[in-house]
């Protein structure tokens, strides 16, 4: 009689509140990240990493600091390269998106565990399985383990550019859209769905879609960060990214090739691409609202709205189902032609009143 369900790799400490920072060395002390003995290989940027460091350095005598170059492959292997000369129980990552994709890389190549301090709630890659790094090719996305702690200061949250909360309800809402599509893959491809990933997945949007408040205040951070961490879970109980990204992933993924100078934030981008692949799939209505939850948050759903055309968004959608080889959403469903995308979209600024 088979009784085993199956476990998830999670991390051991979610810590997300305001004030959580000064707690910190506390979460490191815990005898699942770090023995009493044991040393602690901190990366951090060099620039806007510097005030945190003055801060947290007192309290984390057994860390060694390492500054972080970039977001490239480069970095992280420089940086595994680095910590390989020292021993340490845990590398905690210390930033934004690129600092901790950096560490999650670096700490996976050198077969340490890694805390992730989250200094922004840019997307939802902050407790993923995945960290994304700009290569040689432009940008790639390797495996690693999900993080063994998370650590998100409400406080610090609030102190980053508006800009990166944004992005982060842009790309937490977007697994609406995600999960639609796998949903679709399902019944025309019978792809299989995780029924756990894409309740998770689901649950982080709905819930961040329908909650009343602001990028301003605490409740409406604390739901948002909570829901990119569960997310970047569902992506580890799913072995994928099928949770988190479909049509709008491959629409952002569009932007950032065709016009790599000019691309606007992860969250915009994606947000945008949900809004229109609603539209695109027939839920005018859900299209709709979540176009006016996105605008009342200050994220654009027109293409103009972060300096596109309309004609430049038409290439864009038309060329996004090539970004994601295999992928099966709404774009590759429906297969529009450039007139087609064109008059889809007339119909989608129409429909979400611009
Ligand atoms: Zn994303």
């Amino acid at each position: 009689m088979p009784v085993l369900t199956r476990l998830i790799p999670s991390p051991v400490v979610v810590d997300i509140r305001a004030g959580a920072l000064n707690d910190l060395a506390s979460v490191l002390a815990d005898q699942r990240i770090c023995s009493a003995t044991g040393k602690l290989a901190v990366a951090i940027s060099g620039g806007s990493g510097a005030v945190l460091r003055a801060q947290l350095e007192p309290s984390l005598p057994n860390a060694e600091w390492f500054e972080v170059g970039g977001g490239t492959l480069d970095d992280a292997i420089k940086l595994a390269d680095a910590m390989k000369k020292g021993r340490y129980d845990a590398v905690v990552g210390l930033g934004g998106g690129k600092i901790i994709d950096c560490a999650k890389f670096a700490a996976a190549r050198v077969g340490l565990p890694l805390v992730a301090v989250a200094t922004n709630l840019s997307h939802d890659g902050l407790c993923s399985p995945v960290a994304t790094l700009d290569n040689d090719a432009g940008r790639g996305s390797y495996g690693v383990p999900t993080p063994i702690a998370v650590v998100i200061d409400l406080d610090v949250i609030r102190e980053a550019p508006v800009r990166f909360v944004r992005s982060g309800i842009g790309d937490a809402l977007s697994n609406i859209s995600a999960i639609r599509d796998w949903e679709l893959a399902a019944r025309e491809r019978g792809e299989d769905i995780d029924g756990l990933a894409a309740a998770m997945a689901r649950q982080a949007g709905e819930a961040v879609l329908r909650h009343p408040g602001g990028v301003g205040d605490d409740g409406f951070l604390q739901v948002l960060a909570e829901g990119l961490v569960l997310t970047g879970i569902a992506m580890s109980v799913s072995g994928d990214s099928r949770p988190a990204s479909g049509a709008c992933h491959e629409i952002n993924h569009a932007f950032d090739l065709l016009f790599p100078k000019r691309a606007a934030s992860h969250g915009e981008q994606c947000g945008l691409g949900a809004a229109f692949a609603m539209h695109l799939r027939g839920a005018r209505e859900e299209s709709a609202f979540m176009a006016e939850v996105l605008r009342r948050h200050g994220l654009p759903v027109l293409p103009e709205e972060i300096g596109f055309t309309v004609d430049e968004f038409v290439q864009v959608v038309e060329y996004a189902p090539q970004t994601r080889p295999g992928r099966y959403t709404i774009l590759e469903h429906l297969s529009l032609n450039t007139d087609q995308i064109r008059d889809a979209y007339a119909d989608y600024a129409k429909a979400i009143g611009s």
